[in-house]
């Protein structure tokens, strides 16, 4: 193997405990503290773990967590109206409503409903517009933790060519969005890509998105370049027991390490920085709703 293992687990660590530093800063210098309301319909089990982690990790971090769990009869009215509560309540700076939602809801619509300012996922529209026009946005958290990875094992990257596989509002788009902003070279590829591997093949940066196990394999990979894999495949893993199951990424993480100048892991890569990043939206959002500047370091 060669390429260096970036530690997105302990990066992520890290950047929850600033996020807990800048809370305790806002409580004491401001008496704010910022608000994260989770709304879950239904009862995906997926979704219940990701929210139940939301909430402790908000709360870790010295916010306040409010958690919404609606039966999945839910209408889409009484959603919204949930949502209009939420964003007239001035103790909530972030909402975010947790995706999938049940078929006879729009998630659009709903997405539409958050008030911008406090919708910390970054999927509204105007977040999204925001994003690609250069304005300070709410950026999606899963393509922001990419990208602060991306920078701290790569430092600048202007002029450097990358590429994203996957173009969903959640992370593909974001992330060329964000890597154009830095200046690199962009390159979008999706299921009617032609010649993936020589695409990829170019890129000093590899972001993978596409929610294919181990689709990228290490000779598509240009000899240096970062990888960063996004996926989270469930497979199965009949040497840990029968009907046992194991998470892997989209790419091929043996042959990929082993030309790579560094890659993510899964788990343990991109996967524990999208809370962390949500977090930091939490506070970020706060301060912006309070006219306040950024934190520093976030
Ligand atoms: P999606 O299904 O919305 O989008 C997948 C994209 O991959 C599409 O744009 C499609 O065009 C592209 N694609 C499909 N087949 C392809 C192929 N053969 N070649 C090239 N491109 C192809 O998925 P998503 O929501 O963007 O998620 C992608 C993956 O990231 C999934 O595995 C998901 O579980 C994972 N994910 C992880 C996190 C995290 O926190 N780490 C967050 C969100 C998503």
């Amino acid at each position: 193997m060669t390429a260096r293992i970036i530690d997105g687990k302990a990066f992520a660590a890290t950047l929850r405990q600033r996020v807990g530093a800048a809370v305790a800063g806002l409580k004491a210098d401001h008496g704010l503290t910022p608000g994260l309301a989770v709304v879950l319909v239904g009862e995906d089990p997926a979704s219940e773990i990701y929210v139940r982690n939301k909430g402790l990790q908000t709360v870790e971090a010295g916010m306040a967590s409010f958690e919404y769990k609606l039966p999945a009869t839910t209408s889409e009215a009484e959603l919204l109206a949930l949502v209009g509560q939420l964003n007239a309540d001035a103790g909530v700076h972030g909402i975010l409503v947790q995706l999938p939602l049940p078929k006879h809801i729009s998630e659009a619509a709903v997405i539409n409903a958050i008030d911008p300012d406090k919708d910390v996922d970054g999927f509204h529209v105007i977040n999204a517009g925001r994003l690609a026009t250069g304005q300070p946005a709410l950026v999606p958290c899963t393509p922001y933790g990419c990208l602060l990875l991306l920078k701290d094992a790569l430092g600048d990257l202007a002029g450097k060519s990358a590429v994203v596989i996957g173009r969903s509002n959640i992370v593909g788009k974001p992330m060329a969005q964000l890597l154009l902003a830095e200046s690199c070279t962009v390159t979008v590829a999706h299921s009617k890509t032609r010649d993936l591997p020589a695409v990829v093949a170019g890129a000093d940066i590899v972001v993978a998105a596409v929610g294919r196990p181990r689709m990228v394999t290490g000779d598509w990979i240009k000899p240096g370049a970062a990888v960063i894999d996004v996926g989270i495949n469930r497979i199965p893993a009949p040497e840990k027991g029968e009907g046992a199951t194991r998470v892997v990424g989209d790419v091929d993480f043996a042959s990929a390490a082993a030309v790579a100048g560094a890659i993510t892991p899964v788990p343990g890569g991109v996967g524990p920085m999208t809370i962390a990043c949500l977090l930091r939206n939490t506070v970020v959002a706060a301060c912006r709703q309070a006219g306040l500047a950024d934190p520093a370091g976030l």
